[in-house]
C-alpha cells in the first residue's frame, strides 16, 4: 500500500483533517492565500450549541476571510467584563470592571454561536474551487521523503505536503507526528447552556470566580446569554441532571439575579476538563492547530482565540519559508517556534486563574485577591491587561492586524 502511496502524484498541496472551527478556518484561509486543498471531516453527528467569545483580532481574520460579515448578527458584543469574588472566602477582593471603552474600542470582542460561525465557514467551501472535500474520517497518515498520504476510513487515499492536524483532543494526526502531550486531568467540568432573562445584559459579561470554578454569563443578541457553569465533576453531573426548570432556578440563584428570571433555551451540553499542550507543534510534514495542539479550561474565552490564531500564524510560517514546499521542514520549525510562547502564557494563565480558586491555601487566596484589587485600582495596568487580551503582543499573526490598521466597525449587535 506504502508503494502505491509513493507513485501517487501530489493531488493537492495542503490536506487539513478535522472539521471543528479551526480546521474549516484553516482550510479556507490556506484555499484563499491561493492553495489547492483537501479537507477530510465526517459530517458533525450533532450540532455544537456552544458559543464562544472572539477578540477583535481574531474578528479581523474572519473579517478578511469574508466570514465575520455574514455571520455577525448572530453576534453581540462584549462592552463591559465584570469578574465578581464570589468565594466566600475571608480574603476576597471586590467587583473588578473593564470597560473596552477605556482603552478607545466599542467592545472586547464579540459572542456568537458555534453553529452560526461554522455555517457560514461551511457555505463558503460549497463554493471555493480550489477547496476539495471529503466527507469522511482519517485512518492512518504516511510520510514520504517528498510528501504524506492519508487515507481515509472508506479507503479513499489522498497525497499532499502538509498536512494541517485539526482533529481535536484526541489527534490522530499528532500520533502519526509522532508528537507527545503533557497532560494534566481535572476534578472540573463545564456545563455549557444558553438562557433566556428577564432583565437586559447591558452587554456586559459577568464572571462569578467561586471555588469550584468560575460561573460565566456571556451576552448574545436581545435578552439571551450563553452561560458556562464549572463545577466540581460530581457537583456538574447533578446540575446537569436537573430538568430545565429546575436547572433555570438554579442558576438563578448562583447569579444571584442579576438578570432576574431564567428560562433554558435549547439543548444543554456537559463538558470533562483538563489540559493538554504539544511538545511540539510541528513535525513530519504535520502541523497541529487548535485542540489536537492545546486544550484548556474555557476560562477567559481563550481557546478557539488561540487555535485561530494558530491557524494565522502557520499561513505565515508558510508565506515565509514555504513558497515552494508549504510542509518543509523549515516551515515546521518556523512554526513551532513562533507558537511557543503565546500557547504557554495563554495555558499557563488560565491554569493559574483556575487553580487559584479551587487552592484553599491563605496565601493562594490572598495573592490571588491582591491581584484582582491591583487590577481594580492601578489604571495602567488595567489598561495593560485589557489591551493584552484584545490584541496579543506575544505574537499577533498579519492576518489578524488588519482590524487595527483599518479600525473599521465589524457589525454584529451594537448598543443601543
Ligand atoms: C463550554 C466551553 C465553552 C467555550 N467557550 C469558548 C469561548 O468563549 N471562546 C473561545 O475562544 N473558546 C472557547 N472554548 C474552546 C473552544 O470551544 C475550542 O477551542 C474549539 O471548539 C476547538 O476547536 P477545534 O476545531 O480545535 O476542535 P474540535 O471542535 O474538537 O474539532 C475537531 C474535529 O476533528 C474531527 N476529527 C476527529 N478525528 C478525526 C479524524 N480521524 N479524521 C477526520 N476528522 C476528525 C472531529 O469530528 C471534529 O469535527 C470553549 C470550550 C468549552 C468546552
Amino acid at each position: 500500500m506504502d508503494d502505491e502511496i509513493h507513485d501517487t502524484p501530489f493531488d493537492t498541496d495542503i490536506i487539513v483533517v478535522g472539521g471543528g472551527p479551526a480546521g474549516l478556518t484553516a482550510a479556507l484561509a490556506a484555499a484563499q492565500t491561493g492553495w489547492r486543498v483537501h479537507f477530510m471531516a465526517p459530517e458533525p453527528a450533532f450540532e455544537d450549541r456552544r458559543t464562544s467569545a472572539l477578540m477583535v483580532s481574531t474578528l479581523s481574520f474572519l473579517e478578511r476571510l469574508d466570514v465575520w460579515p455574514h455571520c455577525s448578527s448572530a453576534a453581540a458584543p462584549l462592552c463591559t467584563m465584570r469578574i465578581v469574588d464570589d468565594t466566600g472566602r475571608l480574603l476576597r477582593a471586590e467587583t473588578v470592571e473593564f470597560k473596552a471603552s477605556e482603552i478607545g474600542e466599542e467592545a472586547f470582542g464579540w459572542n456568537i454561536p458555534n453553529a452560526a460561525l461554522t455555517h457560514r465557514l461551511r457555505d463558503l467551501f460549497e463554493v471555493h474551487p480550489r477547496i476539495t472535500r471529503h466527507n469522511t474520517s482519517v485512518a492512518s497518515l504516511s510520510l514520504r521523503d517528498d510528501g504524506i498520504a492519508v487515507v481515509a476510513d472508506d479507503g479513499m487515499r489522498v497525497k499532499g505536503r502538509l498536512v494541517i492536524g485539526a482533529d481535536g483532543q484526541r489527534s490522530r494526526c499528532r500520533a502519526a507526528a509522532r508528537i507527545t502531550t503533557r497532560e494534566w486531568p481535572l476534578d472540573q467540568a463545564a456545563i455549557a447552556a444558553n438562557l433566556e432573562h428577564e432583565r437586559d445584559h447591558g452587554f456586559t459579561s459577568t464572571e462569578f470566580h467561586r471555588p469550584p470554578g468560575p460561573f460565566t454569563l456571556v451576552p448574545l443578541p436581545g435578552r439571551r446569554s450563553s452561560l458556562v457553569w464549572v463545577e466540581t465533576k460530581d457537583r456538574a453531573e447533578a446540575i446537569n441532571a436537573l430538568d430545565d426548570e429546575a436547572f433555570a432556578r438554579e442558576a438563578e440563584r448562583v447569579a444571584h439575579r442579576i438578570l432576574g428570571r431564567m428560562r433554558v433555551d435549547g439543548p444543554r451540553g456537559m463538558f470533562p476538563l483538563g489540559g493538554a499542550v504539544a511538545r511540539s507543534f510541528a513535525g513530519n510534514r504535520i502541523a497541529l492547530v487548535g485542540e489536537a495542539a492545546h486544550v484548556m479550561p474555557p476560562i477567559g474565552a481563550q481557546g478557539l482565540n488561540l487555535g485561530l490564531r494558530d491557524v494565522a500564524s502557520l499561513l505565515d510560517s508558510i508565506a515565509r519559508c514555504g513558497r515552494e514546499d508549504p510542509g518543509s521542514s523549515s516551515v515546521l520549525s518556523h512554526y513551532d517556534r513562533d507558537r511557543r510562547a503565546d500557547v504557554w502564557v495563554r495555558v499557563g494563565g488560565v491554569e493559574v486563574l483556575n487553580r487559584s480558586l479551587i487552592a484553599g491555601l491563605v496565601p493562594v487566596q490572598a495573592a490571588r485577591a491582591m491581584g484582582l484589587a491591583a487590577l481594580r485600582g492601578l489604571g495602567p495596568l488595567r489598561r495593560a491587561v485589557m489591551r493584552e487580551g484584545i490584541k496579543p503582543h506575544l505574537s499577533l499573526p498579519t492576518m489578524m492586524r488588519d482590524r487595527d490598521d483599518r479600525r473599521r466597525p465589524l457589525g454584529g449587535e451594537r448598543r443601543p
